[in-house]
């Protein structure tokens, strides 16, 4: 039997954070992952020896001085990180009604340009950019100051992205193109806090991101350093059970029977997950229904592109295309209607800057529509299964084909991944993409804490807080301030 100080369950970007802080900071640190890879959403995978990222495609707040850049700095790993800025006039381009709007970097990039498609409403943007700035400042961790509890930020998990937006301006084509990327917070328009389209937007305003040669750097930086710090990280090693003596959790199990002890746990799986673990009675049946019931969001269909050498020019921006009038697909859902919108990226790689190697497209499918399949196991799913897959992806490739000629005479290969994929993947229920649903109607029903009636047992991940790089960076910070203080934390990742 081993003995660590801390057992963290899960390797995901949230596992990941919480590790290499509590070892930086002394802690003899276990970290505990059910798959083969560590990494959770940050792994890649090759095919036709190429490297395809799964859950992580570009982020904000890198640029030195800003928010995740300062974090990631005091994790040893800011300035090893290769990372490409997206273009400065347009990082993201939404097609909307088939027109192009492009999305600046730099706020007032991001006015001038939206101004010169929409002239009477610079007014408009600018109180857009006024009123997310006053979002984000109520945010400490966001801003790397202490939480005090002196802070409104709950007021803006209170209110709906929708109304927001509104509140904005009448003109609806502004209303769309200002929520075109919602597919990056699998946005609801009357349940969405604004805070979550507040802190995600401004991140990437401010600098936006993607990582040359796969995201899955970023967790091997972070491993790493904890290992440089001594930590110890376990791979195929799933958590099954969580035993708990005398009022404390003194153990976690692994599915194959070896267990390992700690004097303090956190679980940065999904909590219902962690929930399971353990039929202890304290944690009340009311805390256990409430996460069990909560809603999940949307999951995925995504296809993964090989491209023929030097056949398809890589472009630095994302390309987010809409069939319908609404850019809010998830309440708008229509099997009939697949798909209604999609995410479409060339990824960069550091030796070829003209053409892409790769792309990936992704757009929303829900896991009722895979679920006749969902008792098989992957790689063994049958042949109607491969058959739905192809459909799908061909009807998605014919649309891309009329955006950018060409793109299908470029393909090489395609991979697919559906719900079940990213349900077997990352542990999510249903597939879901990014965790819980954040409901503003209910902020407190969605909120979960990191602290749980179990002294010793902390929870982290995408669903404390919110998803997303930063989302999952802040949230893991957060649950370790929990063991270490909140002012000292924060003062040592500020002196970094
Ligand atoms: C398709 C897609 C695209 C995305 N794009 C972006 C993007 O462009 N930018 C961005 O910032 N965010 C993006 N995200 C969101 C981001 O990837 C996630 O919010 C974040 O990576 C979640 O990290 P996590 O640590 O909470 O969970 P995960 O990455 O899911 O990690 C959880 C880990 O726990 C392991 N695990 C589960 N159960 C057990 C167990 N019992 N025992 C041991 N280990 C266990 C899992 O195998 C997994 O490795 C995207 C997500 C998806 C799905």
């Amino acid at each position: 039997m081993s003995k660590y100080d801390v057992v963290v369950i899960g390797s995901g970007l949230g596992g990941l954070v919480c590790a290499n802080i509590l070892s930086k900071e002394g802690k003899n640190v276990c970290v505990l992952e059910k798959q083969h890879q560590f990494g959770g959403n940050l792994q890649t995978f090759n095919r036709d020896s190429k490297i395809f990222d799964t859950g992580i495609h570009y982020v904000g707040g890198l640029s030195e001085g800003q928010n995740l850049y300062q974090y990631f700095k005091y994790f040893d790993i800011a300035e090893k990180l290769k990372i490409k800025q997206l273009n400065l006039e347009a990082f993201d381009k939404i097609n909307y009604k088939g027109k192009i709007y492009s999305y600046a970097q730099g706020f007032d990039n991001f006015i001038e340009t939206l101004t010169n498609d929409f002239p009477s409403e610079q007014n408009a943007l600018i109180k857009y950019k006024k009123q997310i700035k006053e979002i984000c400042s109520h945010f400490p961790l966001y801003n790397l100051r202490p939480n005090l509890g002196l802070d409104n930020e709950h007021l803006y998990f209170e209110k709906s992205v929708g109304d927001f937006i509104q509140s904005i301006t009448s003109n609806k084509t502004l209303q769309n193109v200002l929520a075109g990327n919602n597919m990056l917070y699998a946005g609801i328009p009357d349940k969405t806090p604004v805070a979550i389209h507040a802190l995600i937007t401004n991140s990437l305003i401010e600098g936006a991101y993607r990582f040359e040669d796969g995201s899955h750097q970023v967790a091997d930086l972070l491993i790493e350093s904890i290992v440089n710090n001594g930590g110890t990280l376990k791979s195929n090693s799933e958590v099954k059970k969580l035993e708990v003596e005398n009022s404390k959790l003194k153990s976690a199990v692994l599915a194959n029977g070896e267990v390992i002890e700690a004097d303090d746990f956190i679980s940065a799986i999904h909590p219902s997950h962690t929930l399971a673990m353990t039929d202890t009675k304290m944690l009340r049946k009311s805390y256990r229904t409430r996460i069990n019931e909560l809603e999940e969001t949307s999951s995925v269909f995504t296809i993964y592109i090989s491209f023929k050498p030097g056949s398809f020019k890589y472009f630095n921006y994302n390309y987010y295309h809409f069939n319908e009038n609404s850019v809010w697909s998830i309440p708008t859902y229509k099997k009939n209607k697949w798909p209604q919108e999609y995410l479409f990226l060339t990824m960069p790689t550091s030796n070829s800057n003209k053409y892409a190697k790769t792309a990936t497209v992704i757009t929303y499918m829900q896991y009722d529509e895979v679920k006749q399949w969902g008792n098989s196991s992957t790689g063994n799913r049958g042949n109607n299964y491969e058959e739905f897959k192809r459909q799908k992806a061909e009807k998605l490739i014919d649309q891309i084909e009329k955006q950018y000629p060409g793109f299908k005479a470029s393909i090489n290969n395609y991979y697919t991944s559906t719900p079940l994929t990213m349900k077997a993947y990352t542990g999510t229920r249903n597939g879901s993409m990014y965790g819980i649903v954040h409901d503003c109607n209910n902020p407190l029903k969605t909120k979960i804490s990191p602290r749980t009636k179990i002294p010793n047992l902390l929870l982290s991940g995408q669903n404390i807080n919110f998803h997303g790089a930063l989302g999952v960076t802040i949230g893991s910070v957060f649950t370790c301030t929990e063991m270490l203080g909140m002012e000292y934390l924060l003062e040592k990742i500020n002196n970094a």
